[in-house]
């Protein structure tokens, strides 16, 4: 039961560019029971700024596969609220206002390469590879603050600061979590010349508008997590908690994956026809990825 003076607010943010399987519905499970249990607020997002792989069809099929295993949220594109809207598709501009704020303070310079990052830029990276280490060619020898901008459209990276710290966090599912920024990533991509926002900016503008207080997701996503806590810090926002849950895997170790169909949610409700018995697959299938040795376990939802 919601208690409407509860300050917790957690998120489900599908990406509709595919059928949902058995791990996001573990995921977003591990979301809605710590919402719940909090007796916050969920709300949906429909993370569907790639035009060309995100489909409403998927979104509408997310929605109703995610109301049937049970998880029930309070926002969404289903039931507007006070941060809508909740299609990333809608909320272009604030996005722009958080690039041109990063611009003029002097966080963001253009590049012109990488075609591959920039297409992967939209969607969430689930398997960082270190080897995409932006090199740095594009890069001014110096900050500048207010990079004018080009007479044609560009895309915009991130200056991590040279010798940056290791930054550090405390996930409440994986325990003490460090990177070096320049060392384990580069300068990322926040803009697309396309005139679309990276996936790292478009996250981090959308939980801070909509007040998100603890942001759960896979593990996978915890070298983002890093990039994202730049960018709070440069936008001058606090950065809600996180907590990055196990990731399943199928038997033979390998993480499970959109492209997994035999595990989408819809092929699998033909075979368990209801929802405890999908739930009951989230515990035999956790491969526990990204918790660091000793870790505690999981924190209480607040
Ligand atoms: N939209 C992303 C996905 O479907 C999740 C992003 C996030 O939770 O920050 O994988």
């Amino acid at each position: 039961m919601q208690n409407p003076c509860s300050p917790y607010r957690g998120r489900v943010a599908p990406s509709p560019t595919g059928l949902l399987h058995l791990g996001h519905a573990s995921t977003f499970w591990t979301a809605f029971q710590r919402a719940q249990s909090a007796r916050g607020t969920l709300v949906f997002r429909s993370d569907d700024l790639d035009p060309l792989r995100s489909q409403k069809k998927f979104e509408t099929a997310a929605l109703e596969d995610l109301l049937w295993l049970g998880i029930h949220w309070q926002e969404g594109p289903d039931h507007p609220g006070p941060f809508g809207p909740y299609c990333q598709s809608l909320r272009l501009p604030l996005y722009a206002q958080a690039f041109e704020q990063l611009r003029a303070q002097g966080f963001l310079y253009p590049c012109s390469c990488s075609r591959r990052e920039v297409a992967l830029a939209l969607s969430a990276p689930h398997q960082t590879d270190p080897s995409e280490h932006y090199p740095g060619t594009c890069r001014p020898p110096e900050p500048r603050s207010a990079f004018p901008l080009p007479n044609s459209p560009v895309n915009w990276r991130f200056r991590i600061p040279a010798s940056s710290p290791p930054l550090t966090f405390l996930d409440r599912a994986q325990g003490p979590q460090s990177a070096t920024p320049g060392r384990d990533f580069g300068d990322f991509l926040v803009w697309r010349k396309d005139g679309l926002p990276s996936y790292q900016l478009a996250t981090v503008v959308d939980d801070h508008r909509m007040k998100i207080t603890e942001v759960v997701r896979g593990a996978d996503l915890i070298p983002s997590t890093f990039q994202q806590i730049l960018l709070y810090r440069a936008l001058g926002w606090p950065s809600p908690a996180f907590f990055h849950c196990p990731l399943l895997c199928d038997p033979s170790g390998a993480r499970l994956a959109k492209r997994s169909d035999s595990l989408s949610l819809q092929t699998l409700r033909l075979q368990h026809p209801s929802p405890e018995s999908i739930r009951a697959l989230f515990q035999s299938k956790a491969c526990n990825a990204g918790r660091a040795p000793g870790s505690a376990p999981p924190s209480p939802a607040p």
